[in-house]
This record gives structure tokens, sequence and C-alpha cells, in this order.
């Protein structure tokens, strides 16, 4: 079997610190080890107008944004084809045809969802086509029959949703598409990674993150108003690491070499052992962590000014993968009216 890897993104907002340390840096990784046979990432824009449809200049303006984000990041266009949900057409007929495979229960289980639609106080005037989105995922997922896909942890009930849609169309019409396998970051904390606000994730949409494209002072300033301990006043008195946001974006982004490098610590256990019985005031803490974080961002930071001057080069590469993304999507939805028996004039 050949190894396809698959991920996207929504148009909905610039890509922050929680799409690196969920995804990006797993997309990289993978693009260099080069173990794999075709690499798709998707900027989602059909679906980020799921709950953005009054509002297209934002997507329109967010596609540009975030293909900026993944060149800037490391995403390597020799390697990687990177493509416009919206203009492989096909994606959107395989959703219609795998429409008749889930029920409304099932989508109203799908705890993801659910907390989105609460977050977006949807309750009454839930769109069909948001509330679909899962579907047109898997659309997304098995038109590239691709089986690894590197996310965050709150894309696990999508690939469930995906694999479930797999294995009844197979069953029901005979083998054609593949399931797929979600990869995780290594650290429990990288696979949903708070917001700044405490929020139990960093997302676009809330509004409570750090951007890859702040620059130096904006990040200086989200990390200096960071919630620490409320108790931890002085700082000779003990402080709590339990609930404490620094030490959350320690742990998810700190290494012993980076703790070592920006602190008097050699490793962030030591560093927590500390304060914790006293002796370490919060703006030495949130100036380690200003550090890692702009170690990550600086050279992101001028790719981007590259690409920021040469926007014409952005849109040729997705063009480019547009193309290579239609071929092999056409190809899938021709064995599927195929399997359905929808292929009249072949
Ligand atoms: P929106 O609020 O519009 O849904 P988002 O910030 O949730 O935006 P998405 O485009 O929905 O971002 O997510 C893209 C990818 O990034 C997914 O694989 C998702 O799991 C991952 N991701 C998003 N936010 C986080 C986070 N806070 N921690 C880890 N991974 C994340
Ligand atoms: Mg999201």
């Amino acid at each position: 079997m050949s190894n396809i890897i698959l991920t996207g993104d929504r148009p909905t907002g610039n890509l922050h610190l929680g799409h690196f340390i969920g995804s990006i840096k797993n997309r990289v990784k993978l693009q260099n080890e080069g173990n794999y046979d075709e690499m798709y990432v998707m900027i989602a824009d059909a679906q980020g107008l799921t709950d953005n449809f009054d509002n297209p200049k934002k997507i329109r303006e967010y596609v540009k944004e975030v293909a900026i984000d993944y060149l800037s990041a490391g995403i390597d266009p020799k390697k990687v084809n990177i493509f416009i949900q919206s203009e492989v057409s096909e994606l959107t007929e395989l959703t219609f045809y795998y429409m008749n495979l889930v029920t409304v229960s099932r989508l109203q289980r799908n705890p993801t969802v659910k907390s989105e639609i609460k977050q977006k106080d949807f309750n009454t005037s839930l769109p069909v086509g948001f509330m679909c989105y899962p579907i047109s995922q898997a659309a997304d997922i098995t038109a590239f029959k691709a089986n690894i896909i590197p996310v965050g942890d709150d894309q696990l009930p999508m690939i469930e949703q995906t694999n479930e849609i797999v294995r009844s169309f197979n069953r029901i019409y005979g083998d054609t598409l593949v399931e797929a396998k979600a990869i995780l970051p290594e650290k429990e904390i990288q696979r949903r990674l708070p917001g700044l606000d405490g929020n139990n994730k960093m997302s676009k949409s809330l509004g409570n993150c750090i951007y890859l494209c702040d620059d130096s002072e904006t990040v200086k300033k989200k990390v200096m108003s960071m919630y620490t301990d409320p108790n931890h006043i002085k700082i000779e008195d003990p402080g709590n690491i339990e609930g404490n946001m620094v030490f959350t974006y320690l742990d998810a982004f700190s290494t012993d070499e980076l703790i070592s490098k920006y602190s008097d610590f050699n490793t962030l256990n030591e560093m927590k052992e500390k304060y914790s019985s006293g002796g370490l005031g919060d703006v030495t803490i949130k100036k380690v962590l200003y550090n890692i974080i702009e170690e990550i961002l600086t050279p992101i930071r001028e790719k981007r000014k590259y690409y920021e001057d040469n926007i014409d080069e952005v849109y040729e590469i997705l063009k480019q993968g547009t193309n290579k993304a239609k071929q092999k999507a056409s190809q899938t939805l021709k064995e599927v009216k195929h399997a359905i028996m929808i292929d009249y004039f072949n």
C-alpha cells in the first residue's frame, strides 16, 4: 500500500502556535523524512465558508495568508501539493454521495462539532453545511486515498467518521476507499494547545492566539500578560505550576537544550521545582518562554517577508498544487461513480 499524507487548515485566520505544535511541525518532519508517496496540504475554504458564508472577503484574504504561513513555516512546495479545496469540485461531488452513508443522529453525536455549535451560538440557526462538514472532510481525505493525517486531537472524531464512511462504502459498493490514521504530536499538551485566555483550545475563531506572523513586540506583550498563579505575589512566595499557563506553554515548546540556553536551569523540572518552592519570579519565567517562542518564530517571520513581497509566486504554487490535487481526486471520483454504478457513458 502506498503512503499518502493529507492535512488541511481552515482559512479563517492566520495560523497560530496551536497549529504549529499540533500539526505543522509533524507535517514538516514527515515531508523531510520523505517516507511517503504523495503529500497534500489543503486550504479548506469551502469548509471555512460553512460558518463564515456571510463573510467571503475574510475567507479569500486568509487563503492567501494561510498559504504564506505554510511556506514560511517550512512546507516545501517541491515536495508537497498545496491546494485550494473549492477549486477541486470533485470533493463536493464525493461529499454528496457520502451523505447517504451517514445518519443525522451520527452527525449530532460528533463531540468536536457539538462544542463548536455551542461556541458559535448556532443552537437555533445551525447551517446544514456546517453540520455536514465532517462528511466533506471524509471526502477530502478519501479523494486522495490518504492514510496518514497529522492533526491535533480535535480532529480525531473526523477521522473516526471518515473511517466509518469508508467501511460502509466498501461494504455496500465494493472495495474502493482507504481508511486513514491520525498522527498526533508526541506530548499530550501539544495535541490541544490551550488559548492565551486559558480556554481549552487556542483557536482562530476565539482570537486567543499567538500567531506565527505576530511581531516580536506583540509576542512579548501577549506572553507578559499570560495568566500565572494569582497567589504568587512576591518572588519568594511558593508558586503553583498547575493551571499556570506559562508552564503549560513551556511544557509544549521547551526542550532541555532551550531551557539551559535561556535560563539558569538545566531542565524544565528544575525550573518548576524552584518556582514551587519560592524564589523564581513571573517576569523571569515569562522571559524564558518569550525567548523560546521567538526562537521558533524568528526564522518563520523572515521567510514570510520574502513571500509577502512575491505574492505571484505564492499563487503559482497554489495553482500547480491544485492541478495535481484535481487529477488525483478526479481519478478517485471515477472509481467511486463506477462502484455506485453511476458511470453511464463508460
Ligand atoms: P477555527 O477556529 O476556524 O476552527 P482552528 O484554530 O481550530 O480554526 P483549524 O483550521 O480548524 O484551526 O485546524 C487546523 C489543524 O490545526 C487541525 O489539524 C487541528 O487539529 C490543528 N489545531 C488547531 N488548533 C490547535 C491547537 N490549539 N492545538 C493543537 N492543534 C491544533
Ligand atoms: Mg478548528
